[in-house]
């Protein structure tokens, strides 16, 4: 029997004689592949083409004495139909410092294979964001905690999976924005209001507050880990999330 193709080639695999046999007592479920085979999902056999596209984040810890390089390189499954999807395919990491090299080497390897096993794939982030150093994290500039190099791995994971679209920002309500806009200029004017009469300080705690886009008083917040949380009126706010507790 003889089948035309007439779609793109995306992937193919050899039918061995043992995996032709339970074919026909699995009718069903061929069926059911067959009803569905346009549609090309990430699995193990999907074949790595020649070219794919990716991006190079760059990482510079307090813990290391070389930037990080973290490559993500991406797969197009069913281009130019509605079911087109760019997916992680796999990941390298590299660096002028190689004294980790192995525990790099083991950990993208290893990233890359689930990548490749398709699925969802998303929770690699939150295993890696949870990762604690135990000699310590460290602050980067924007005031966002990171407890390990592996957790800021898992944060450039992040940023590309929000780039290509499998993880999306729960996006803030307009009446969450207005509050934390509102709380902030009261922050700000209670601030501005205590540090007025010697205004060159007053000047440069502004210069500050634009670095950091959080005042340089705020603590840490526990829910997105940003250094953001005001104390008002008896309230901690996060002028990040949102986050507000009381007493
Ligand atoms: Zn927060």
């Amino acid at each position: 029997m003889s089948t035309k193709i007439d779609k793109k080639i995306t992937g193919y695999q050899v039918v061995k004689a043992e995996d032709a046999k339970p074919a026909p007592a699995a009718t069903a479920p061929v069926e059911e592949a067959k009803s569905g085979a346009e549609v090309i999902q990430m699995h193990e056999s999907v074949e790595r083409p020649d070219t794919l596209i990716g991006n190079t984040y760059k990482i510079k810890s307090p813990l290391f004495e070389h930037a990080l390089y973290v490559t993500v390189n991406d797969i197009v499954l069913n281009e130019g139909t509605a079911h087109e999807q760019r997916r992680p395919f796999e990941i390298f990491i590299n660096s002028k410092n190689m004294d980790h090299f192995q525990w790099i080497v083991a950990l993208t390897r290893i990233m890359s294979a689930v990548f490749r096993k398709g699925g969802d794939v998303t929770f690699l982030v939150e295993e890696m964001k949870a990762v604690f150093d135990p000699r310590g994290g460290y602050f980067k500039a924007g005031g966002v905690y990171m407890p390990s190099i592996v957790a800021e791995i898992g944060a450039a994971l992040e940023q590309h999976m929000k780039m290509i679209g499998l993880i999306h920002d729960p996006e803030l309500s307009e009446s969450q924005k207005a509050l934390i806009a509102e709380k902030r200029a009261a922050y700000e004017a209670q601030a501005a209001g205590t540090t007025a009469p010697a205004s060159s300080e007053a000047a440069a705690d502004n210069a500050e507050t634009e670095a950091s886009p959080f005042p340089a008083s705020a603590s840490m917040c526990n829910k997105c880990n940003t250094k953001a949380l005001v104390l008002m009126d008896g309230c901690q706010t996060c002028l990040n999330c949102g986050y507000s507790k009381c007493g």
